[in-house]
């Protein structure tokens, strides 16, 4: 270990737990976050200025300007740009010597274990609970540490799930109906919620590469209102279909995705499209900046023959909710170029 290095983490290595031995399995450790937002942000920057050797961000999304809020990492001057580069900027003038990797795509069934396997940490970034279900398996899978965390409204809840304890499955069997959880766009949140999550996410991350007790086989139960922290014990469930007998395989998880339209690059990409179908799935009387089709989603299943199959579809709403509700629809009625506004109109208007 170089004299810098041993005088930038003496405060943690004079720590019995960590030591000389214990920085440099931080060093070495390498550490994958699934979604650079509220939680990731936060997790990151404490696992960098840690001393994590190695880092990899996956996220799709380009920076809004609702995501500053929480999203500690970007700055009015990223509005736009892709997360998983903004953020490696600023980790790198945060710890040079970090090695980071960027992956500006969305988990799915085919690439979830490519991105993955070479990794001794990954951390649960995302608010889709697809997302979730879907990193579980694969990091059960190939017994990977998965370190889980969500956020709702002034709640938090945060596991490590580990073989050969339970895993996020045996706690949650069956994945929620689409459109039935709220997400932050329409629950709200607090950013500092969203912060102590990821630091705990950040934390946990540490004491599995240290090789200390985690949280696993537990769940922290987080209540940021009434300020009250408290634990369950988790325990396997027999029949889960991640990690019990008979596995569900991952291609189950397979869902064609959304294709995100950031609201900042929506007029340039609106351009550089041809037949392009705008459709405004809001209840009729809303004014609509786009001038696209009404078509509330009330009504979608039923004007489906209406639509071009095989041109690209914008779907829009006021909050980026209905129109998520409308752009599974047509995935599942077998159109293929679906495109959502992020955040609705509402972004549009920031
Ligand atoms: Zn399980």
């Amino acid at each position: 270990m170089s004299i810098q290095d041993a005088s930038r983490f003496s405060r943690q290595m004079t720590l019995p737990q960590v030591g000389e031995a214990g920085q440099t399995r931080i060093q070495n450790g390498r550490v994958l976050i699934v979604g650079i937002g509220g939680l990731g942000c936060p997790a990151a920057l404490y696992l960098a200025a840690a001393g994590v050797g190695k880092l990899g961000l996956v996220d799709p999304d380009q920076v809004a300007l609702s995501n500053l809020q929480r999203q500690i990492l970007y700055t009015p001057a990223d509005l736009g740009q892709n997360k998983v580069l903004s953020a490696a900027e600023k980790l790198l003038v945060f710890n040079p010597n970090l090695q980071i990797k960027c992956f500006a795509q969305a988990l799915t069934a085919e690439n979830a274990e490519m991105l993955i396997k070479d990794w001794d940490v990954v951390i649960d970034g995302s608010d889709q609970i697809a997302v979730r279900y879907l990193l579980n398996a694969a990091c059960n899978k190939n017994n990977i540490p998965f370190i889980y965390g969500s956020i709702y409204r002034f709640s938090g809840q945060v596991s490590v799930f580990q073989k050969p304890g339970p895993c996020y499955r045996c706690l949650f069997p069956d994945p929620p109906a689409k459109g039935s959880i709220p997400d932050c766009n329409q629950g709200g949140v607090l950013g500092a919620i969203a912060g102590l999550v990821g630091t705990i996410q950040a934390l946990e991350s540490l004491k599995v590469l240290l090789g200390l007790d985690s949280l696993a086989g537990q769940l922290l139960l987080i209540d940021g209102l009434e300020m009250q922290f408290e634990k369950i014990a988790l325990s396997r469930a027999p029949d889960c279909l991640c990690c019990g007998k008979a596995p569900q395989p991952l291609h189950e998880f397979a869902n064609q995705r959304i294709m995100q339209i950031s609201p900042v690059k929506l007029h340039a990409w609106i351009a550089s499209q041809s037949q392009l179908q705008l459709l405004d799935v809001r209840t009729p009387n809303s004014s609509d900046p786009l001038k696209g089709r009404n078509l509330p989603l009330e009504e979608l299943s039923q004007h489906l023959y209406s639509l071009e199959q095989g041109a690209p579809i914008l779907v829009y709403c006021q909050r980026g909710i209905r129109s998520t509700a409308a752009a599974e629809l047509l995935l599942e009625a077998g159109f293929t170029q679906v495109y959502n506004l992020q955040g609705g109109l509402d972004n549009l208007n920031d």
